[in-house]
């Protein structure tokens, strides 16, 4: 794995020490985990259980239960997606999760569950879009009854990651009779409660997602409920640098194979990487993950300092990193030649994989209208 980042100024000593145990938490276990694609949720409860004993969950959860900032944050996800996507994708369930129960809960819900989270004794996510409200959240339809102190959600919730793994989801669901964005506000829900039910959706990749069917699910409020998409899209912000840093990863791996089967692989009498083509590849894709890693730093450097321009640098982050890493994973299968498409071989898995990146925590599509508005906002 390439040792990026040991002088980068954007980082201090706890990052770079925390930059070290991920690589040997990859190395101890996950080289496993990303080869068996069998049950991705039941893999990722253990990889959960895993994170949680060596101390890495903390570092999703804020401060004071836990030690996410940006750039903790961005490192854990940048070296656990090198190894194993599945295990990036519980790491950020687990920090989007109790980024919403921090930002939104109350002082009795952050003691309640933030610590638990920061342990891994609970394994969050959240559960916001549905069949028919993906990119436009303000078309969720799931609903919520007041029921005494507590509320019944009705409903179905898709692409939950973790779905049927966590103990702990946070959904967004309106009251009845709204529409739009008023009247929709944050709820937990126990993984186990009478009227949950999972479907598992089997992906392109062996991602832990599945549909969430609530009938009559009890749940409480988080917080007052009010300006619930706000919240979501404040702590879409605040884990962008970090979705930057788990593209910036993968395509790290990719290129890392690429090089390997490049010093490796012979033909015409000699390595595939004496090839000027090869060398031309390398290079470029090299270049682009080290400017994406770059941006992804800086505008995690950018949050923790507080400033107002780290939203869209961090938009601009996720751009350059998903795009680099697509890239990546599509030279490093070319230059595996027909082995790349083999079934189980790991250039093969990453190609699959990184397609996520690109859909995941909102589409690039939607950071692009999002940075384009900002930009175009301050110039009107
Ligand atoms: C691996 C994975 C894990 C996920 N995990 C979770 C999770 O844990 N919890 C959760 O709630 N959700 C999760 N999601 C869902 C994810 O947030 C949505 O897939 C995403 O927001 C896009 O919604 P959609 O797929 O319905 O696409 P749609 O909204 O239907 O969009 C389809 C296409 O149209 C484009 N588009 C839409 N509107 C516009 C517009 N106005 N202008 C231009 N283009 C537009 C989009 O960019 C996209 O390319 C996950 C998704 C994936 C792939």
């Amino acid at each position: 794995m390439s040792e990026s980042g040991t002088v980068d100024p954007h980082l201090q000593e706890v990052h770079r020490e925390l930059a070290a145990s991920v690589r040997q938490f990859g190395e101890r276990h996950l080289r496993a985990v990303a080869r068996d694609e069998k049950d991705p949720v039941a893999r990722a409860r253990e990889v959960g259980a895993l994170l949680g004993a060596e101390g890495l969950l903390a570092t999703a959860v804020p401060a004071p239960f836990g030690s996410a900032d940006a750039r903790s944050v961005l490192i854990a996800r940048e070296g656990l997606a090198y190894f194993s996507l599945l295990a990036e994708m519980v790491f950020s369930a687990q920090g989007l999760a109790s980024q919403l129960i921090e930002s939104a809960g109350t002082e009795i819900q952050r003691r309640r569950w933030l610590p638990s989270l920061a342990s891994g004794a609970v394994l969050g996510t959240v559960a916001l879009a549905e069949p028919d409200a993906g990119s436009d959240l303000s078309a969720v339809r799931c609903v919520a009854e007041e029921d005494g102190p507590l509320f019944r959600l009705s409903g179905v919730k898709s692409w939950v990651t973790l779905a049927g793994g966590a103990g702990v989801y946070v959904v967004l669901a309106r009251s009845p009779g709204t529409e739009k964005a008023d009247g929709l506000s944050l709820f937990l829900v126990d993984g186990g409660a009478d009227g949950v039910a999972i479907q598992p959706i089997e992906a392109i990749a062996a991602l832990p997602v599945g549909e969430l069917g609530l009938a009559g699910a009890p749940a409480v409020r988080l917080g007052s409920g009010t300006r619930a998409l706000r919240q979501v899209s404040r702590s879409f912000e605040a884990l962008r640098a970090g979705a930057a840093g788990a593209a910036c990863g993968l395509g790290t791996r990719a290129l890392d194979e690429a090089v390997r089967h490049g010093l490796a692989r012979r033909q015409f009498g000699r390595a595939l990487a004496g090839f000027q083509a090869t060398k031309m590849a390398i290079a470029g894709t090299y270049s682009e993950l080290e400017a994406a890693r770059s941006l992804a730093r800086h505008a995690a450097w950018l949050a923790d300092a507080g400033s107002e321009e780290a939203g869209r640098a961090a938009g601009a982050a996720r751009l350059v990193a998903t795009e680099a890493a697509g890239r990546a994973v599509d030279r490093a299968l070319q230059l595996h030649g027909a082995q790349g498409l083999v079934r189980g071989s790991t250039v093969e898995r990453l190609f699959r994989e990184a397609r996520a990146l690109r859909l995941r925590e909102g589409t690039i599509d939607m950071v692009r209208l999002e940075l384009a508005e900002t930009i175009l906002k301050e110039n009107r």
